[in-house]
């Protein structure tokens, strides 16, 4: 039995692992795919290296939000590299504009990174195994259930825990869940909107061509420019072009034309503003809202999970079972800083 079975290894469920495990906690922690990380994961395509789902922080210079959480955790040691401010074209950041409604989470995501903005050497995947580093992490273990202590997944093992943290979406933690609750908590979370799916092309770019950008892009607050890393040169050698799922994409198997129409709609987007970079596409990969569900199993694939438009939106850590606690990025803020947040108040509300 371990003190703790944490469900999930993306980055929610790594850091409450991290921080018990930092206080003596025997923690086991389950992840039903291959890979841990969750949004943190990167992948390799003909030897270049592209990012899922992060790809720069916030705040993480001396004092800041993000560096007070990092410090502790030994993370600031890490290969970070300091970006220049994102370049905002015409309209807000879609990040906030579609992800949240709620001023005062809008305040606390964007502030950070008008302080300082940070991207990491090797990605996500770098903060992922940092984090993995001396935790008991089971792979390909999905969980199926959840009742009185105990976790089973669908191999038929079962984990028993003094706490089970939840750290995936809170919309399928109930789902899985099989002891009773207030109905009235079950349909509060049942309720609640989820943000919108997101579209990637990642693009392995020619070499010479497309001079490196160290910052971010957002274009008319539609779509999201991300370079890779820089060659010897001073070249990319990889972009990633992110976009939200529109009303009239959304429910669409993301297959076929589908996909194709809106990868070019994203690369024409973005050649207003590097012209160049049509030609210099060697080759692209596509991912859509369904692929997101697939991986990390969030309702409708949904990027930033559930939709925060006012304090009534809240979800506390601690549920209405006292061994169940629920952690990551629906439970206060998204995005890494948010997730960090929640995962502090998740530990600290088991009583540390
Ligand atoms: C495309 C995209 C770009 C982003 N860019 C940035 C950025 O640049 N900067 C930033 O700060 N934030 C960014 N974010 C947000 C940030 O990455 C997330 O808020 C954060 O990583 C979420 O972590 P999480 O642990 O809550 O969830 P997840 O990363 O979704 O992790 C959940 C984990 O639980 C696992 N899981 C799910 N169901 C089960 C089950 N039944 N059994 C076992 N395991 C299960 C999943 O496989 C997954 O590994 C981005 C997100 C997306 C989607």
């Amino acid at each position: 039995m371990s003190d703790a079975v944490i469900i999930g290894a993306g980055l929610g469920g790594l850091l409450c692992g991290r921080i018990l495990s930092r206080k003596g906690w025997r923690v086991t922690v389950l992840e039903q795919g291959g890979q841990i990380g969750g949004a943190l994961q990167t992948f390799v395509r003909d030897g270049i290296r592209f990012d899922t789902g992060f790809h720069s922080v916030g705040g993480l210079g001396p004092g800041e939000p993000l560096e007070r959480i990092f410090r502790p955790l030994a993370l600031t040691d890490l290969p970070w590299v300091p970006m220049e401010p994102d370049e905002i074209i015409g309209g807000t950041d879609p990040f906030l504009r579609l992800s949240t409604g709620w001023e005062e989470e809008r305040a606390h995501v964007l502030e950070p990174y008008r302080q300082s903005v940070w991207r990491l050497k090797g990605g996500g995947k770098t903060l992922a195994d940092a984090l993995s580093r001396d935790l008991d992490i089971l792979v390909r273990k999905r969980v199926t259930d959840i009742e009185d202590h105990v976790v089973a997944c669908a191999d038929g093992s079962f984990y028993r825990g003094e706490a089970v943290i939840a750290a995936i979406h809170p919309q399928v933690t109930l789902q899985l869940l099989r002891d009773p609750v207030r109905p009235a908590y079950r349909k509060r979370i049942a309720r609640m909107e989820n943000g919108p799916g997101i579209f990637t092309v990642n693009a392995k770019l020619r070499s010479g061509i497309l001079p490196y950008i160290n910052h971010s892009i957002f274009l008319d607050g539609k779509v999201m420019i991300h370079f890779g890393e820089a060659d010897d040169a001073g070249f990319a050698r990889s972009l990633d072009l992110l976009a939200f799922e529109t009303p009239g994409q959304a429910g669409g198997d993301g297959c076929g034309s589908n996909r194709t129409s809106v990868a070019r709609s994203l690369i024409q987007a973005a050649a207003r503003r590097l012209p160049g970079l049509p030609d210099a596409i060697e080759k692209y990969w596509v991912s859509t809202p369904q692929t997101w569900e697939r991986f990390t199993g969030t309702p409708g694939g949904t990027a930033y999970g559930l939709r925060k438009y006012d304090t009534q939106d809240y979800i506390a850590p601690q549920t209405p079972l006292p061994w169940l606690y629920l952690t990551g990025q629906n439970i206060g803020l998204h995005g890494v800083l948010g997730t960090a947040v929640s995962a502090l108040n998740t530990c600290n509300s088991i009583a540390l």
